[in-house]
């Protein structure tokens, strides 16, 4: 059974500082979750994921260690000769529970195909972290009526993995239209209706996201629309004002 949480995902992509950082925890942190959660229990009382660049992960769990973690990427390996890379271990044994899987910058600037990202997911929930992976169309299959055709190829591929070799792992699935992301353009709350529902069909249980563009101003209206379990936020995370609106928005706040 799906549970009723409200999931706000803040991506700081390759942003921030140890300062914000502080910042940023400080303010929240009380006021959102303050109950240990474990993979097992993470569809429980969640409302804020941090997904800060990797160098941040350790320290921010130091000191704020009721925080739920999320990492930005792993490697689709466990461990081995990958300079530069991390993976779900390593994000695992910072304390992390989470991982973005399939963000289109990575798609786009590191080519990720549907394939790796299915083999991403993998590792992420062998290694006890719950993926959040991301989908969405470009602004040229939006334009020709695409989305859908689009967004089923990438879900079908994307949780093969999973699909195959993995029953019953916790996954979270993030519609975020390529178009929308870092633009200030968001989808019609009727196009995020038509595209969630759809996804619900396919799948019944699993905490949908919406991203692309979510500020202070639209978070109160994206989030009531059915079947949206919560968004991911990246420019508007960074300000400590714009995210406050939005987790009360939420009614996290
Ligand atoms: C994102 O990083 O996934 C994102 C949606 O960014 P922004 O909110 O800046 O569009």
């Amino acid at each position: 059974m799906l549970n009723q949480n409200t999931y706000i995902v803040s991506n700081w992509k390759m942003n921030g500082t140890n300062a914000l950082m502080h910042d940023m925890v400080k303010t929240f942190i009380e006021k959102t979750v303050t109950k240990k959660v474990t993979p097992e229990s993470a569809h429980t009382n969640v409302s804020w994921i941090f997904c800060p660049p990797a160098s941040l992960l350790t320290e921010t769990k130091r000191h704020y260690p009721t925080i739920n973690l999320g990492g930005q990427d792993c490697h689709p390996k466990r461990a081995g000769a990958f300079t530069g890379d991390i993976s779900a271990l390593l994000l695992k044994e910072s304390g992390v529970y989470y991982v973005i899987i399939g963000h289109s910058e990575r798609r786009q600037h590191h080519n990720e195909s549907n394939a790796i990202i299915a083999e991403k997911a993998c590792m992420a929930i062998e290694c006890g972290l719950i993926p959040i992976i991301c989908i969405g169309e470009s602004e040229e299959n939006y334009i020709k009526g695409q989305t859908l055709a689009v967004l089923n190829d990438q879900l079908t591929e994307s949780l093969s993995g999973i699909r195959q070799h993995i029953t019953q792992a916790p996954f979270i699935v993030a519609y975020e239209p390529i178009w929308a992301i870092g633009t200030g353009k968001t989808a019609t709350l009727t196009d995020i209706e038509k595209v969630h529902s759809f996804l619900r069909k396919q799948l019944p249980d699993t905490p949908l996201l919406y991203g692309g563009s979510v500020t202070a101003s639209n978070a109160g209206d994206i989030l009531p629309i059915p079947h949206v379990n919560g968004v991911l936020v990246g420019d508007a995370s960074l300000k400590v004002d714009e995210f406050k609106a939005i987790l009360e928005a939420a009614g996290a706040y």
